[in-house]
């Protein structure tokens, strides 16, 4: 998809042939959002953290082990600074991803093929050799996907100058790690308010509605990133494991 100005409106191309003019772009065209350099030249942050994301079709089958432990629910495992989520899906899949520290150019360096599972079974063995082995099971079909995901951050004090006809929402605006579980809730929310904006009587124009909404939006993703990375420095300490139990060890209030 590329898209420039024409006679005053926004055209927008896309690969398959279709042409669309358009009076406002909304882009909610996820973390490597192309439409997002056309608002600001910002660029992400690496986080330090890179996921290996996975989900292994009917898992009642194809990971058992876990699929029991689970229990329809999810587990947050962390140890020797690594992390793995898992997730059941209503489907009988089981979702995961791994989160390790591993350098900005680990995809390109590490020669690991993510398309060949035994290729990533054995990057897993080494590098979380100190987690018990049944976590093996996680590449033990051949049912299943990977992806591996550098997670990067926008910084939190982020701004941009708001334009008339054109916005952002959702990870196109404030991509983060997922250690807060935040990403889908503000995208949502984003979308709300913008919508709220947009119709607002109290607004003169759409560029002022826009400028209303990016303002509150940018502070609420700010304050998410803030947590979020605070969440991933935390989730990938030494000892997380122990303070994790601690804190729910702790008298309520
Ligand atoms: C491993 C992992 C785990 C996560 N866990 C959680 C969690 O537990 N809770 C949570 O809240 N969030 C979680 N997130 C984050 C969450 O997935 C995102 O924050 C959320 O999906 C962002 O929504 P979005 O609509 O902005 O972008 P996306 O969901 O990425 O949607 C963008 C859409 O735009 C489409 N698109 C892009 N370019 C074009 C184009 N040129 N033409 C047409 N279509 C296009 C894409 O195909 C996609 O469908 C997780 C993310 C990852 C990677």
């Amino acid at each position: 998809m590329t898209m420039g100005k024409s006679d005053g409106k926004w055209r927008l191309r896309f690969r398959n042939g279709n042409i669309v003019d358009a009076d406002l772009v909304i882009a909610a065209d996820g973390a490597n959002s192309k439409i997002r350099p056309l608002l600001c030249d910002i660029k992400p942050i690496y986080s330090g953290i890179t996921i290996v994301e996975g989900n292994i079709y009917h898992a009642g089958k194809n990971a058992p082990i876990l699929n029991e432990m689970v229990q329809g629910g999810k587990i947050f495992a962390m140890g020797g600074e690594k992390s793995i989520i898992l997730s059941a899906k209503g489907e009988g899949s089981l979702s995961f991803y791994t989160g390790t520290k591993e350098a900005a150019d680990w995809l390109t360096t590490c020669s690991i093929n993510f398309n060949d599972k035994n290729s990533v079974l054995n990057w897993f063995r080494e590098r979380f050799s100190d987690w018990p082995a049944l976590w093996e099971e996680l590449f033990a079909s051949d049912e299943m996907y990977i992806i591996p995901r550098p997670m990067f951050h926008y910084p939190a004090d982020q701004s941009w100058p708001a334009q008339p006809d054109l916005t952002m929402l959702g990870d196109a605006a404030h991509r983060m790690p997922p250690y807060a579980g935040e990403g889908v809730n503000m995208a949502m929310l984003d979308a709300l308010e913008l919508a709220d904006s947009l119709g607002n009587p109290a607004m003169n124009t759409v560029h002022e509605a826009i400028a209303a909404y990016e303002v509150q939006m940018r502070q609420r993703a700010g304050e998410v990133t803030t947590f979020t990375l605070e969440q991933t420095e935390w989730i990938h300490a030494s000892g997380a494991a122990q303070k994790m139990a601690a804190m729910f060890a702790e008298p309520g209030e």
